[in-house]
C-alpha cells in the first residue's frame, strides 16, 4: 500500500539481494520508497532481486554494488547512493550480516574479522555518510538489523553477539545524536536496532542442518526453535520488514533509540 509521506522518498538497503534485506526492500518500495538495493549475488540473483522490488513498486529500484569488508567501497557506495538520491537515502537499513559458529578457541581469525566489518563497522561507515544530509532535511531513518544476539549471547557466536551488541550500542549513540533534529512535522531523525531471533533465511541454514540428526530440514527446524524461541515458530522476513516499514513512518518520529526484539519470547525468559 503506497504512503503519502514515504512516497518519493529513498531508502538503501544493505544486503537486500536475499532474505531479511529483499523483504525489506520489497515493503518500502510497495509504500512508494525508491529503494537502492544492495548486495552480493551472481548476476541472475541480483537481477531476480531488481525485478522483485520493481514488481513490489514503482519500478524504480537499481542495484548497488560493494563489498562491505573493505571500507573504501563503503565510501564508494555511499557516494553513488547519494548521487543517485539528491544528497544521500532519506532511510538507511543496515541490513547485510553474516555468520559463523565455533568455539572461541577455535574460532578463525579471518571470520572474526569479516564478521565485524560487515555486521558492524559497515553501518558505522554508512551511517557517518548518511546521517548528516538525513538532519539537514529533518527526517531520516536508520534502521540496523541486529539479533537477539545484540540483547543475549549463545555460544560458539563470538563475534557474531560481539558485533550485535556492538550495532545496538552504537544505534543508541546516534539516536541521542540525532534526537533533536527535525520536527513532529518533518518525522526528526531516529536510529532504531530490530532484534529478530530465528527467520527462515539462507542464513541459518547451516544451523538447522548441524541439528537435523540424520532426520528431516524440519526435524531441524524444530530442534533449533525448541533450544530457545518459546513460541516454536519461526518469523518470515515480510513480518521483519513490516515493522521496518512502521519505523519509516510519520507516527514514528519519537521512537527512537531502541532495540526491539521479533523472537517469540526469546529475550523474555
Ligand atoms: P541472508 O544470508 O539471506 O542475506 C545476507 C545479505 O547480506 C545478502 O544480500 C548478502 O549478499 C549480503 N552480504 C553478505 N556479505 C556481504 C558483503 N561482504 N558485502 C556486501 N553484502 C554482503 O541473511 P538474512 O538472514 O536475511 O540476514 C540479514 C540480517 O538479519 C543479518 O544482519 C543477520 O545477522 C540478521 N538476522 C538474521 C536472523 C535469521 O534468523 N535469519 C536472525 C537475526 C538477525
Amino acid at each position: 500500500m503506497s504512503d503519502s509521506f514515504l512516497q518519493g522518498r529513498s531508502a538503501l538497503v544493505s544486503g537486500s539481494t536475499s532474505g531479511i534485506g529483499l523483504a525489506v526492500a520489497c515493503r518500502l518500495a510497495a509504500a512508494g520508497v525508491r529503494v537502492a538495493v544492495h548486495g552480493l549475488g551472481t548476476t541472475e540473483q541480483i537481477a531476480a532481486a531488481v525485478a522483485a522490488v520493481n514488481a513490489a513498486g514503482g519500478g524504480e529500484a537499481r542495484h548497488f554494488g560493494g563489498d562491505l569488508r573493505d571500507p573504501a567501497a563503503i565510501e564508494q557506495l555511499m557516494a553513488e547512493v547519494a548521487a543517485w538520491s539528491a544528497g544521500g537515502p532519506d532511510i538507511l537499513v543496515n541490513n547485510a550480516g553474516i555468520q559463523h559458529t565455533a568455539a572461541l578457541e577455535d574460532m578463525p581469525v579471518e571470520r572474526w574479522d569479516a564478521i565485524l566489518a560487515i555486521n558492524l563497522s559497515s553501518a558505522f561507515h554508512s551511517m557517518r555518510h548518511a546521517l548528516p544530509a538525513m538532519a539537514e532535511r529533518g527526517y531520516g531513518r536508520v534502521i540496523n538489523i541486529a539479533s537477539v544476539h545484540g540483547l543475549v549471547a549463545s555460544k560458539q557466536k563470538a563475534p557474531y553477539v560481539a558485533s550485535k551488541f556492538g550495532l545496538v550500542g552504537m544505534s543508541k549513540v546516534a539516536a541521542l545524536e540525532y534526537a533533536a533534529q527535525g520536527n513532529r512535522a518533518s518525522g526528526g531523525i531516529t536510529v532504531n536496532c530490530i532484534c529478530p531471533g530465528w527467520v527462515e533465511t539462507p542464513l541459518i541454514e547451516p544451523q538447522i542442518e548441524a541439528r537435523r540428526d540424520g532426520g528431516s530440514r524440519d526435524d531441524g527446524v524444530r530442534a533449533l526453535l525448541a533450544e530457545k524461541q518459546p513460541s516454536l515458530r519461526m518469523s518470515l522476513p515480510d513480518e521483519i520488514a513490516e515493522l521496518a516499514v512502521f519505523l519509516c513512518r510519520r507516527e514514528a518520529h519519537n521512537l527512537t533509540g531502541a532495540a526491539i526484539p521479533v523472537d517469540g519470547g526469546w529475550t523474555a525468559q
